[in-house]
């Protein structure tokens, strides 16, 4: 999941073509190397505070794209940080705790073409009480 985004970070390295066949001592070459890398761009990050972080785990890029136009000259939160992150709401009809995931997001967004300001506010036993009856429609994903 992470590997485009690494791929981005570190194009030199990841576009070397690798041998189809690897010994075992290349195979630990590679991975010291990649160790290293790594350890390289934590310690840039940390020298540098302007720059992002290494980006968290289960976030997804946001590809501009893909997006509904908006008419702004702001930029929603996920737009200028550039990628996805697990959000977390209350469920504004029964209060309960939710975490809107990064994925649901991409697809809202970037898939379903939704307003980039509107956020999740209902979880989805709440969402599907709200919808009319609509016979032939089957459970949602
Ligand atoms: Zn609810």
């Amino acid at each position: 999941m992470n590997r485009h985004f690494t791929s981005v970070r570190t194009g030199a390295l990841a576009s070397a073509k690798r041998p189809a066949v690897q010994s075992g001592k290349q195979k630990r070459a590679a991975i010291k190397l990649r160790r290293k890398h790594r350890q390289q761009r934590e310690q840039l990050a940390k020298l540098t505070p302007g720059l992002p972080g290494p980006r968290p785990k289960h976030c997804l890029r946001v590809n501009r794209n893909l997006l509904a136009p908006f008419n702004s000259y702001d930029e929603p939160e996920f737009l200028r940080r550039g990628y996805y992150e697990d959000q977390a709401f209350t469920c504004r009809d029964c209060g309960s705790h939710q975490v809107w995931r990064a994925a649901q997001q991409q697809w809202w967004y970037e898939t379903a073409k939704g307003y980039v300001y509107s956020t999740a506010i209902r979880c989805l036993p709440c969402r599907q009480r709200r919808r009319p009856p609509f016979p032939g429609r089957n459970k949602t994903p």
